[in-house]
């Protein structure tokens, strides 16, 4: 083997990269179908952007390096700080609220794993500019419809708000960051170091049994009891939150106020959504709010926003066995014997001419070999070029789902291989 595929990167064979098409262009329709609109941003930016809302401590975790004329540059790690960079150099010029989405592919230095990569793709939408319930509502709405329109049912959906936790801890933000990248990665002994290092360590119990609850309404009243009267706004938040949600059809959420979110910016709701069938990445979904615009020296704009994981709901798709709407190749030319080419190449063109997809083989390889191969790549219909059928102006038409093999013109089979196709 002369060359091997980069650490943490991914090859996509025909078959897979059309399950990954097949999902994209789901969560593209249904995007539209919520009223988001797709734009794009580059796959590099400078580095500055990342580190301005993550801190210095990101550049571990991306692909950072100097360009040819000296600058810093990082490869995205994320959509959303190339989204707020473009909202207040344009986007903010447009009838608020601005509901948009992107997908592509993104960059993260990491230790890669089953369903954890170095490259991968994102689908990403944003709401800037609504206020926090109806935007938090219609993202969540969102980011539950998308998997309903894929098919996808064992999923977890988990809400949690980060302003409970941020107003108990009474410490200043850059303080509260560690401690809440400590909760959210479960490091009970970094957790230890810094509450001690703030002179807060009689919080420690507290919070672990805080990020431990989860379930129906009732964790709210326990979160409130365990955190003493402390963040009651975001408690109520979240009950209204709630109750919203079920206009839109979606009744059971879960609380978890143990969704901390790594990301320092998170400012209110923040959710994940989990598949149990993929083992420890499972988590398809993450997202949240947001007041970033403030911090790339803009007005203050609330938003909220969330990325799925494209390998992972494939993965998770395949996991429950859903039949994905990928392509299938509807005609497969056949001519009968050598003299049969040119009027099979003709064919051919016509086919494809006319919008249906077609081909034909390029091997020399006799009718019987043909059809064994057009079976296998799971064609719908054999196009069989024959000396009589062709005097007759017609083809024979074998479809390779039933079996039945019939006689019609051109035109006729242009009409059928337009029509729908079983999956
Ligand atoms: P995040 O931007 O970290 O909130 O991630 C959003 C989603 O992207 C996650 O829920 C995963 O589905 C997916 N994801 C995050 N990191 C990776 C990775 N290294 N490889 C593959 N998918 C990932």
């Amino acid at each position: 083997m002369p060359f091997e595929r980069p650490r943490g990167t991914n090859d996509y064979g025909p078959e897979e990269m059309a399950r990954r098409r097949a999902v994209e262009a789901i969560l593209r329709d249904t995007a539209h179908r919520f009223g988001f609109r797709e734009i794009a941003t580059p796959m590099f930016e400078s580095l500055e952007l990342f580190t301005a809302k993550s801190g210095p401590g990101i550049v571990k975790e991306l692909y950072a390096f100097k360009d040819k004329g000296g600058r810093d540059i990082a490869l995205r790690p994320e959509f959303t700080a190339s989204v707020v960079r473009f909202y207040l150099s344009d986007l903010r010029n447009l009838p608020k609220p601005v509901k948009v989405c992107s997908v592509g592919n993104v960059f993260r230095y990491e230790e890669p794993q089953k369903g954890r990569y170095r490259e991968f793709t994102q689908f990403n939408a944003e709401v800037l500019g609504a206020p926090p319930l109806q935007g938090d509502a219609e993202v969540i709405a969102l980011a539950i419809g998308c998997l309903r329109a894929i098919g996808v049912k064992e999923v977890h959906t988990r809400i949690g708000h980060i302003g409970m936790l941020r107003a108990f801890l009474k410490v200043p933000p850059e303080d509260q960051a560690t401690v809440l990248h400590a909760l959210d990665k479960r490091d009970f002994p970094a957790l230890k170091q810094d509450l001690a290092r703030l002179g807060l360590q009689n919080l420690e119990p507290v919070l672990r049994e805080y990020i431990e609850l989860k379930g129906g309404p009732e964790v709210l009243d326990k979160g409130a009891r365990l955190l003493g009267g402390g963040g009651a706004e975001a408690f109520e938040y979240l009950r209204k939150l709630a109750e919203r949600l079920r206009a839109y059809g979606i009744e059971h959420v879960t609380f978890d106020l143990g969704v901390v979110r790594g990301l320092d910016y998170y400012t209110g709701m923040v959710f994940e959504i989990d598949s149990p069938n993929l083992g420890a990445e499972k988590q398809v979904m993450g997202g949240g709010a947001y007041t970033l615009a403030e911090l790339f020296g803009g007005e203050p704009v609330p938003q909220t926003g969330f990325a799925f994981g494209l390998d992972r709901i494939v993965m998770a798709a395949e996991a429950e066995g859903v039949k994905l709407p990928t392509p299938r190749l509807d005609c497969y030319v056949v001519p009968i014997g050598e003299a049969l080419q040119p009027k099979a190449l003709e064919v051919l063109r016509t086919l494809r001419e006319a919008g249906v997809s077609a081909d034909m083989d390029l091997l020399g390889r006799g009718p019987s070999k043909n059809l064994d191969y057009a079976n296998a790549i799971r064609a719908r219909f054999a196009v069989l070029v024959g000396e009589a059928e062709s005097k007759r102006g017609a083809v024979a038409v074998k479809d390779l789902d039933s079996g039945k093999q019939e006689e019609m013109r051109l035109e006729d089979l242009i009409a059928r291989a337009r029509g729908p196709a079983k999956p």
